[in-house]
């Protein structure tokens, strides 16, 4: 700007002082590396002084041979430029622009500097042309560095996000649709463990250009990290749609990649997807609700899509503050034990207890297992959970025995993480002799979703519990995979038919062929048959008269605290 001013005041005394013209021409050309123009409206004389030779290849005598300069121009900056050299018709006094050459590598920048009288009729005008071109790639280069992720050349997460908020913006404006897919390679760590990070980085960045593919106008790809990238579309529809790009990342998966060692990974990935508006209308809650679902489809068998809705948002909250809170449970043992009565449908004896844990939170709401069994089974808090489950159960049947003598079985309810322990046997023994309990009256209950995991293992240590006197009973049977051709594999002792059988009994004619089938069997093959949730006297009659060997449920007794259950045993005495 000073320097503008210099010039013109310059170019004012040149005017004054036609004599010295020479002399300052050559002093304003040595004192700079830009080119200028003078225009003086009064005279209508324009000059051009400074380096113009080094800019233009032709001389500037009357503002009509502005056009010359503007052709030079890529199109897209001329208008601009063109505006900026008649800057008086705007009446403003300053204003600069930066165009490119048509050679699409030179940058001028050019800076107009108008003086008006007194009545703001314009006196004067400079025009300032500077060669802007190197200062252009270093800026360049810093905006790569700041928008731009080294190893794949795509977005970073930075400006994915700076982009993401115009494509929003956009759709409110024009009531659009952006999907966000987030994008997570799977089993990645396997590929980093076997293969080395260098060959781990190449997949990285050989995925990361194949996702970059599909950029264009309305798609933007990033690498957010590791092996996570994230892609925006604008509108999705046509080919540009989430399933067509789906589509063609399952297609990939065949073809492979080959990497420079010679060797061809296929890669699956795991992929998240969460609408504008639906989802969120925040850009950054986008990507989390994204993420969230990736997780999901991860869950679910890897190499899969899956879209986000609303519910989960609110189950993975849900989950999250679970998580929090149980892990100070676990820490302050804030769990009790009920227990439910099973009956043998023919005498109505007592048979056994089984014993269902609660969990009291810091409002001493009682918390179902069914909500947080699950999540503590993910994140490992079932182990000590699970562990607690046991000694306190052990302790209170050896109390019971102790004050009313009473012989019944106590069942315990097993998760699959702990009987993947090592020491899960040698626990359970060590705490059944510690009690001084007889091992026959302490049965364990798993579920069908243990032996799927790793049957052999676990058949093992069903096997040495069994041998040592524990009771092997089979839960929620008929609900998961129910092969029937693994029962005589295993040492089973009990085989508790799921609540959904009963409820059905009544009404569904297949429903009942199929459980009197599974109760002649379980009886031919010697296990005892417990059915579950029975709630009315039809379901209770009918179970007994098909010969189902044990009753539990709400009709004959819910499960209850360790009080009522003292109480029910004094009342036997
Ligand atoms: P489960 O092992 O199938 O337990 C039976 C569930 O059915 C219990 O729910 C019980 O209260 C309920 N129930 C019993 N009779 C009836 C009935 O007549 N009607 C209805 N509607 N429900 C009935 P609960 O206590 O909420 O436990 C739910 C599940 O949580 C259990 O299903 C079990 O899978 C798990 N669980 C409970 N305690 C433990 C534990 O100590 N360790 C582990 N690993 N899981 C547990
Ligand atoms: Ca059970
Ligand atoms: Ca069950």
């Amino acid at each position: 700007m000073d320097e503008l001013r210099y010039q013109i005041d310059l170019l004012k005394a040149m005017n004054q002082k036609m004599s010295g013209r020479e002399k300052m021409f050559r002093l304003a050309c040595d004192t700079s590396n830009n080119a200028f123009l003078y225009y003086d409206y009064e005279k209508n004389s324009l000059i051009t002084f400074g380096s113009w030779n080094d800019f233009f290849s032709f001389p500037v005598t009357e503002t009509k041979d502005f056009s010359l300069i503007l052709d030079m121009l890529q199109e897209e900056y001329a208008e601009q430029v063109r505006e900026l050299l008649f800057l008086e018709k705007s009446g403003e006094e300053h204003g600069s622009a930066e165009s490119c050459l048509k050679d699409k590598r030179t940058w001028y920048e050019f800076e107009v500097r108008v003086n008006y009288g007194e009545d703001n009729r314009p006196l004067d005008k400079i025009i300032c042309i500077r060669n802007i071109t190197k200062f252009k790639s270093q800026n360049e280069e810093l905006r790569y560095l700041a928008y731009y992720d080294g190893l794949t050349g795509l977005y970073n997460r930075n400006y994915f996000v700076m982009l993401l908020t115009d494509f929003v913006r956009q759709a409110e404006k024009e009531k659009d649709i952006v999907s966000v897919l987030f994008i997570n390679l799977d089993d990645f760590r396997k590929i980093n463990d076997s293969m080395g990070m260098v060959v781990g980085d190449e997949v990285v960045q050989q995925y990361g250009q194949f996702l970059g593919s599909f950029s264009s106008r309305n798609i933007i790809v990033c690498h957010m990290n590791s092996d996570v990238y994230c892609m925006a579309i604008y509108d999705p529809c046509g080919n540009r749609s989430v399933e067509t790009i789906y589509k063609n990342i399952q297609e990939k998966i065949t073809e492979g990649f080959l990497l420079s060692n010679g060797t061809r990974v296929h890669v699956t990935v795991s992929v998240g997807v969460a609408e504008y508006p639906e989802a969120s209308e925040s850009v950054l809650e986008l990507i989390n609700c994204a993420e969230i679902v990736m997780y999901k489809a991860k869950a679910s068998g890897k190499s899969q899509m899956q879209y986000f809705n609303a519910p989960m948002l609110q189950d993975f909250l849900q989950t999250v503050e679970i998580e929090n809170k149980l892990k100070q449970a676990v820490f302050n043992k804030n769990f009790v034990l009920h227990f439910q009565p099973q009956y043998y449908s023919d005498t109505k004896k007592l048979r056994g207890m089984e014993a269902l844990i609660r969990w009291r939170d810091e409002n001493n709401q009682m918390i179902s297992p069914m909500v947080f069994i699950p999540i503590a089974e993910k994140n490992g808090a079932i182990i000590p959970i699970g562990n607690w489950v046991i000694e306190e159960s052990l302790r209170c049947y050896k109390e019971w025995k102790r004050k009313y003598g009473q012989d019944f079985i106590m069942s315990i309810n097993i998760s699959s993480l702990q009987c993947r322990k090592d020491n899960f046997v040698s626990h359970i023994m060590d705490l059944i002799d510690k009690n001084g309990i007889d091992a026959s009256e302490i049965e364990i209950e798993i579920t069908e979703s243990i032996l799927i995991e790793d049957f052999e293992e676990v058949k093992e240590k069903l096997i040495i519990l069994r041998d040592q006197g524990v009771r092997i009973s089979l839960d929620d049977f008929g609900t998961g995979f129910s092969s029937v051709s693994y029962l005589n594999e295993l040492p089973i002792d009990t085989l508790k038919i799921d609540k959904s059988f009963v409820d059905k009994v009544l009404t569904d004619e297949s429903t009942r062929i199929i459980l009197e089938s599974i109760v002649n069997m379980v009886d031919r093959l010697g296990y005892e048959s417990i059915a579950e949730g029975v709630e009315t006297e039809e379901q209770l009659a009918y179970l007994q008269k098909i010969g189902c060997a044990v009753i539990q449920g709400y009709l004959l007794g819910r499960p209850m605290p360790a009080e009522k259950v003292d109480e029910m045993f004094a009342k036997m005495l």
